[in-house]
C-alpha cells in the first residue's frame, strides 16, 4: 500500500514523462541495514486489466531479459548494505509472466544478493494463467514461502467487466501447482463490487474460493482510480457503479463470510487463518522501513519516501541503483497522521501508549479532540486498551483517517491506493 502527502516536504519530484532526475538513493544505503522488508517490483503484464493503475506494461517481452540483469545488478549492489530481512514480497505487475530460465534468473539473483533469515516469509504475486509447475518447483527451491494469486472473480462475465483476462479454472491450477511443491502459505486476491455483480454471485466467488482452501484472502471493494480505462467507461455511463448500500452489504457478506469459515478479518481488506496473516503487509500498516527494487516501486526510510524511476529504459540504462522520483521527508506532525491512517487499518488497533506518543507530536494536540469526536460517533472505539476502528468505522475508514491526516483547513489532495 502506497500512500501520497501533500503536506509533507517535497524534496523531489519527478514523472514518468516529464524530467529524469538523476538523484538516486544510494546515500541512505548507509541506514539500510535497519530494514526488515525488501519490495521488488516486476512491471510486466501480459494485458492491461481495465481497472488497474499499478505501474506495468503489456507487450514490452524484449525488455524482460535486459530488466532481469539489471534487477540483479541492483540486487547485488544494494544487498551488500542490508542486514537480514524479514519479509520479501515480490509484486507487480505480474512477476510469473517470465519464461521459466528467466523466472528461475529472477528468484535466484534474490535468494543469492538479499540477506534473509531462515524463516523469511518470501511471497510472490501471481497471475493464475502464468503459474506453471516449473515455476513452481523454482519458486520452493529458492525459498518463496507464499504465493498471492489474483482471482478477482470466479465468474467470467465479472472478469470481463474488469477486462481481466484469465480463466477462472486456472485459479485453481495454480493452487494445486504450488501446493505440490510444499508451498502452503496461498493468498487468493478477490475483488467485489464489480458492475451488474449480485449479493449471489459475490457469495459464490466467495465458497469457490474458500473451496480451494487458501490461508489468506485480499478482499476489495472495486475502485474507479483515475486514469484507468474502467473510470473511463464509468464516466462515459457505460458502466454503472453499484448502489453504495449493496457494497456494504458486500463489505459485511465478505466479513462474516469468511469469519464463519475461520479465516479472521485482522486488516480492514484482509482475512487469515489464525498464524497466517502477512507479515510484509503488516510492516506496512505498522509504518516500518522497506527497501524497494525495481522501476517504479517505492521504499520508506526513517520518514523518508521516494519512488524509483517509473520509466523503464531509464531503470535498465541505469548505474547500480536507479533514479528515483517523488522524495518526500515528512515532518512529525505528519508523519504522525501518515502513522494512524496505516496503523489504524489493523483491526487490533492502536495501543493506547502509541496513540498518545502521536497525539504529542501533533500542533496543540488537536488530533486529541479529532478522536473524541469519531469515539462519540461511533467510529472509533477503545478495545483491550488499543484505538481501532469500529464494525461502522471500517466502512467509513477514510474519512477517519484523512481527519486524522491533516487539520481541516490543510486538507487539500490526498489520495490512498491499495495493491490487488
Ligand atoms: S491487475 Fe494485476 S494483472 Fe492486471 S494489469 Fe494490473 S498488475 Fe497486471
Amino acid at each position: 500500500m502506497l500512500t501520497q502527502f501533500n503536506n509533507s516536504e517535497l524534496l523531489l519530484q519527478g514523472n514518468s514523462c516529464g524530467f529524469e532526475q538523476q538523484f538516486n538513493a544510494e546515500p541512505w544505503l548507509t541506514e539500510a541495514n535497519t530494514v526488515n522488508s525488501v519490495y521488488i517490483h516486476v512491471p510486466f503484464c501480459f494485458h492491461k486489466c481495465h481497472y488497474c493503475d499499478f505501474f506495468s506494461i503489456a507487450g514490452a517481452e524484449n525488455l524482460y531479459e535486459p530488466f532481469i540483469k539489471r534487477l540483479t545488478k541492483e540486487l547485488e549492489f544494494v544487498g551488500r548494505h542490508l542486514d537480514i530481512v524479514k519479509t520479501i514480497y515480490i509484486g507487480g505487475g505480474t512477476p510469473t509472466i517470465f519464461e521459466p530460465k528467466l523466472f528461475e534468473d529472477m528468484l535466484q539473483s534474490v535468494a543469492m544478493y538479499l540477506p534473509r533469515t531462515a524463516q523469511c516469509e518470501w511471497t510472490i504475486e501471481a497471475n493464475p494463467e502464468t503459474v506453471t509447475a516449473q515455476k513452481a518447483e523454482s519458486m520452493v527451491r529458492h525459498g518463496v514461502n507464499r504465493v498471492s494469486i489474483g482471482a478477482q472473480s470466479f465468474h467470467p462475465t465479472l472478469l470481463k467487466a474488469l477486462e481481466r483476462w484469465h480463466d477462472p479454472t486456472s485459479v485453481g491450477k495454480a493452487v494445486d501447482c504450488v501446493r505440490k511443491v510444499g508451498i502452503s502459505d496461498i493468498n487468493l486476491d478477490l475483488i467485489y463490487a464489480i458492475p451488474s455483480q449480485t449479493e449471489e454471485q459475490m457469495f459464490s466467488d466467495l465458497n469457490q474460493a474458500i473451496s480451494l482452501a487458501p490461508t489468506h484472502f485480499s478482499c476489495y471493494s472495486l475502485i474507479y482510480e483515475p486514469n484507468t480505462p474502467l473510470r473511463v467507461r464509468l464516466e462515459k455511463g457505460e458502466v454503472n457503479q453499484i448502489e453504495h448500500e449493496l457494497e456494504a452489504s458486500m463489505f459485511e457478506g465478505v466479513k462474516s463470510h469468511l469469519e464463519q469459515e475461520g479465516y479472521l478479518q485482522y486488516e480492514i481488506s484482509n482475512f487469515a487463518k489464525p498464524g497466517k496473516e502477512c507479515k510484509h503487509n503488516i510492516a506496512y500498516w505498522t509504518n516500518q522501513s522497506w527497501w524497494p527494487f525495481g522501476p517504479s516501486a517505492s521504499g520508506h526510510l526513517s520518514g523518508k519516501r521516494w519512488k524509483n524511476t517509473p520509466r523503464i529504459p531509464a531503470y535498465i540504462s541505469s548505474g547500480n541503483m536507479p533514479p528515483i522520483v517523488d522524495v518526500e521527508k515528512l515532518d512529525s506532525d505528519k508523519s504522525a497522521g501518515e502513522s494512524f491512517m496505516v496503523e489504524l487499518r489493523l483491526v487490533r488497533g492502536v495501543d493506547r501508549a502509541r496513540v498518545e506518543e502521536l497525539i504529542s507530536r501533533s500542533n496543540n494536540r488537536w488530533r486529541e479532540n479529532v478522536i473524541k469526536r469519531y469515539v462519540h460517533d461511533g467510529l472509533l472505539h477503545w478495545k483491550n486498551d488499543c484505538l481501532a476502528l469500529t464494525k461502522t468505522g471500517m466502512r467509513f475508514a477514510d474519512t477517519v483517517m484523512l481527519a486524522l491526516l491533516m487539520e481541516d483547513e490543510k486538507m487539500t489532495d490526498t489520495k490512498e491506493r491499495t495493491s490487488t
